[in-house]
């Protein structure tokens, strides 16, 4: 069997189908939802969170298997000080109006019906309050006093780790400039206007690179990264028909930039921001530097050259990648049943190999023992090696639909013939297309695959 006509494949295209996917089949939860859900929080499930160290370790492998870039893991808390000097607790704010009518609070540098005809775009009253800035750090306590003293925040992003521990980093590891440093680590942000699944959410993981470079140089550093991160992206299966650059106008960057621009990616609700790639100049040295008293410089020893290096960051919210993962990936289908013959809709989420929750699952044609047992001997065998599913129930036309809905690459079955010529059949995901392999090939021959594995 081949694959369908591209013109007989339906792409997603209302967000609500992909929740109901994720929610069925384990792959996200809203966050207590037995007491009715928390705010834009999500829990992700059994494939979720298979899927999410997939797409962690592709990240973290292209980054820090690198000769120049180098891990982190920071403290989610972090010195107060840190954000006076990160300019987080003067500016992370956005301006919020409430509406004196119907109560509605909203932001005023991004709704619509404000900026056109300053309305409330809940019930269009005109009586609004002036805008007033509302700062998005989630605030706590630390110790056994609840007092000014006390209060510390739930970092709103990764980097200022990158740049508080820049010293240590660069001493430790002996890096020369240019280098990085790579962190994956959640991040809180009391957004006003979460949504859209997993999209914009309270909490968050970020996946963020700081790559310290000499001035001079940065401009041409931030070209190259975008030129990199665009590349990651298409490598992980996303299309690159649905990704688009979008460079920052000047009067609309961020207090500490220099240059800065988004890898917009395609979302069922539009194009929307996926990844930032920043020129933060020498701002967060300089100020960390100037509050903490301490220098933070790079001598070069071959020109016997000081200065304070400039940053180009790439950030992209873990979470966010997710979901363009799964868009992209998922697809309907018009295919003839595979035991029935008659056309079908068989929807697939036709994630690249490396991100894919399972890369195989085991299929014993019967429950009966004389095939359970050794079936299941081969699912232990594999596992060393693959995230794996065993699935026993129903028809094999159905459990193989079952794989393609969670994009399990491989299916293998075993059937009462493999008892006698040791083979079972594994079939393909996408093209559905099904190959006789001695038991003892099996392991090489998904190893392989995945390996030389095109995307659609
Ligand atoms: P946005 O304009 O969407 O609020 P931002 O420009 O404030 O994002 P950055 O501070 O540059 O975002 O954060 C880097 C990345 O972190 C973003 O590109 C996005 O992928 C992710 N991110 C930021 N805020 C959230 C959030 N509330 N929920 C999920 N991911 C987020």
């Amino acid at each position: 069997m081949s694959q369908p006509a591209e013109n007989s494949i339906k792409r997603l295209t209302d967000l609500q189908t992909l929740v109901s996917l994720c929610k069925r089949r384990g792959f996200v939860f809203q966050s207590s939802e037995i007491y009715g859900g928390l705010g834009s929080c999500w829990d992700y499930g059994p494939l979720g969170a298979n899927l999410k160290r997939n797409v962690k370790n592709v990240w973290w492998n292209a980054m820090t298997r690198r000769e120049d870039i180098v891990g982190l893991d920071a403290a989610i808390l972090m010195h107060p000080m840190v954000w006076k000097a990160s300019g987080h607790i003067d500016t992370f704010t956005d301006p919020l109006v409430d509406c004196k009518s119907c109560k509605t609070r909203f932001r005023s540098d991004n709704t619509e019906s404000y900026l056109t005809k300053k309305q409330c775009p809940n019930c269009g009253s005109k009586d609004l309050t002036e805008p007033r800035l509302f700062n998005l750090m989630f605030k706590t306590f630390m110790g056994p006093t609840e007092d000014a003293n006390s209060v510390v925040y739930l970092r709103p992003e990764t980097a200022q780790g990158h740049f508080v521990n820049y010293e240590n980093i660069q001493t430790t590891s002996r890096k020369k400039i240019p280098f990085g440093i790579a962190a994956i680590g959640k991040s809180f942000r009391n957004e006003i206007t979460p949504g859209n699944f997993i999209f914009r959410t309270r909490e968050f993981e970020q996946m963020e690179m700081q790559y310290f470079v000499k001035p001079g140089t940065d401009m041409q550093w931030w070209e190259t990264w975008r030129e990199t991160r665009w590349q990651f992206l298409e490598s992980i299966g996303l299309n690159g028909k649905r990704l688009r650059f979008h460079e920052h106008a000047k009067d609309a960057l961020a207090h500490y930039a220099l240059k800065a621009g988004d890898i917009e990616y395609e979302f069922p609700f539009g194009w929307q921001e996926l990844e930032g790639i920043h020129n933060r100049s020498d701002f967060d040295l300089t100020q960390h530097a100037k509050f903490s008293g301490k220098k933070l410089e790079y001598f070069d020893e071959a020109s016997k050259e000081r200065y304070v290096p400039y940053v180009i960051e790439t950030a992209i919210g873990c979470d966010r990648l997710i979901l363009a993962v799964l868009c992209d990936a998922y697809r309907e289908e018009i295919t003839p049943d595979e035991e029935t013959g008659k056309p079908d809709v068989r929807v697939v989420l036709g994630f690249h190999p490396e991100t894919a929750p399972l890369k195989v699952a085991i299929l014993p044609l019967s429950k009966k023992a004389e095939l359970q047992e050794p079936a299941m001997a081969l699912r232990n065998e594999l596992a060393r090696d693959f995230d794996i599913g065993y699935d026993d129930s129903q028809s094999i036309g159905k459990r193989y639909r079952r794989q393609d809905e969670i994009g399990t690459p491989y299916c293998v079955t075993f059937d009462f013939d493999s008892l006698n010529d040791k083979k079972v059949t594994v079939r393909h995901r996408d093209t559905m297309k099904q190959d006789r392999i001695d038991i003892s090939q099996v392991a090489n021959y998904i190893h392989n695959g995945l390996r030389n594995f095109n995307a659609r």
